[in-house]
């Protein structure tokens, strides 16, 4: 029988043979053409990417979030956008093994999750509720023995791309407990639910994103989660994840521009030699170092606290949020600069994380709002050094 830890070993192996001769090579054109890279998905599919924190016994690999978070890094290292791709199942994969899902449910849909032959889309923000999630307007009500959901859901990762949307709605029915949230799952081909806008962004190009609207969507009792009043908790086991799990993406950015400029200090000689020699290159590359470690160290704490320790483990994930985002952005800038002209050209890699590295601190909530969790976990001493 294999050990997780010879799972791992072959996965980060073929992990890197794809990353080196289909990723790397890929990662500018994705960018430039801003198209979505049908063929690497399915390549990740194949070698179990999609699949790393699915259980062994629902067709995944088993090996838990902290290797989701590594496997998200190492791919960010290389191309920020199609790290996307490892991120993305968390939100289908702890919807059903947390969500009041059935069994037969999780037999049908995570080996799907897993193998990459479903992509489910995360909505929960809509155009007057970004940061206040919860003055959200898209409702969930009781019609005629079945819901049927309506609204518009904007900025949505994945969108006309996934199998199956996750919307975070308003649920009447619950509301008079005072829990208002309701999670629901909508087929990407459910009468009513239509592609709206799509965004044209500035970074994490290829991986496209636009509105999504739902009117009338008519979906059956077992697609809506959270009925009991449990989906704001569920809610927030997703997003404890979410955060984590995108401060290692951005760590991964961070690195492959750290990687990339301390070689470049190496090769390029001014004044007769190294740049590397210059002490104030020395000191810029010491505090990348430094800050791309720090962030790391924060978001391990954050994975070992979760699920034993989820009360306590809640500030870390907001604190390695918020670190890894701001590393990401000051790495990123420093490392291009580090390159001199080279870095603001586009046939060198430096311009494009720099642009992916702004989406981090706005996406799965901005630092504000990650660092104003921290404080409210302060408030009630919820913490442990
Ligand atoms: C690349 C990308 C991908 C995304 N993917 C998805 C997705 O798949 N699904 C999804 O649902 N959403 C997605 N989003 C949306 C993202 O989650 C929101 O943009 C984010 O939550 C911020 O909301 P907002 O844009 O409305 O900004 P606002 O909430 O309007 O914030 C604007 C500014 O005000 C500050 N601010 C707001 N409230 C406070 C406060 N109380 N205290 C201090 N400062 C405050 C913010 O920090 C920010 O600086 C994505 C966004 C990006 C950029």
């Amino acid at each position: 029988m294999e050990s997780s830890n010879d799972t791992l070993k072959v996965l980060m192996a073929s992990l890197q043979r794809l990353l080196k001769e289909k990723v790397g090579p890929q990662a500018g054109e994705i960018d430039r053409t801003d198209t979505f890279p049908r063929d690497i998905w399915r390549a990740f599919g194949e070698i179990g990417v999609m699949g790393v924190a699915v259980p062994e016994e629902y067709g995944g690999l088993g090996l838990g979030f902290d290797k989701l978070c590594l496997v998200t890094r190492e791919i960010a290292r290389v191309s920020g956008s199609c790290a996307a791709m490892a991120f993305s199942p968390l939100f289908g994969i702890y919807l059903l093994l947390h969500g009041g899902a059935s069994e037969a449910q999780r037999r049908a849909w995570l080996p799907k999750l897993a193998s990459g032959e479903e992509m489910w889309s995360f909505c929960l923000t809509e155009a007057h509720a970004g940061s206040d999630a919860m003055a959200m307007k898209t409702t969930t009500t009781a019609r005629s023995g079945a819901f049927e959901v309506n609204g518009v859901k904007q900025f949505i990762s994945f969108a006309g791309e996934a199998t199956k949307y996750i919307v975070v709605s308003r649920l009447p029915q619950v509301e008079a407990a005072g829990k208002p949230v309701g999670i629901v799952l909508i087929d990407a081909n459910a009468p009513g639910l239509r592609i709206g806008k799509r965004d044209e962004k500035m970074g994490n190009r290829g991986i496209p994103s636009a509105e999504v609207i739902m009117e009338g969507v008519r979906i059956p009792r077992e697609r809506v989660f959270g009925l009991d009043g449990g989906a704001r908790e569920l809610f927030g086991i997703i997003v404890r994840r979410e955060r984590i799990a995108l401060a290692s993406w951005a760590v991964g950015v961070a690195m492959g521009a750290f990687e990339y400029a301390l070689n470049h200090t190496k090769i390029r000689q001014q004044f007769g030699r190294p740049i590397f020699e210059f002490q104030a290159v020395q000191m810029i590359l010491a505090e990348m170092f430094i800050g791309i470690s720090s962030a790391i160290g924060l978001i391990d704490k954050a994975c070992a606290c979760l699920g034993r320790d989820e009360e306590y483990g809640e500030i870390y994930g907001s604190a390695a949020k918020a670190l890894a985002c701001e590393v990401v952005v000051e790495v990123t800038g420093k490392a291009m600069e580090l390159l001199g002209g080279y870095g603001y050209m586009k046939e060198y890699p430096l311009e494009r994380m720099v642009r992916d590295a702004r989406g981090f601190p706005v996406m799965a909530g901005t630092g504000e709002i990650q660092k104003w969790n921290v404080a409210r976990n302060l408030r009630h001493d919820r913490y442990r050094f």
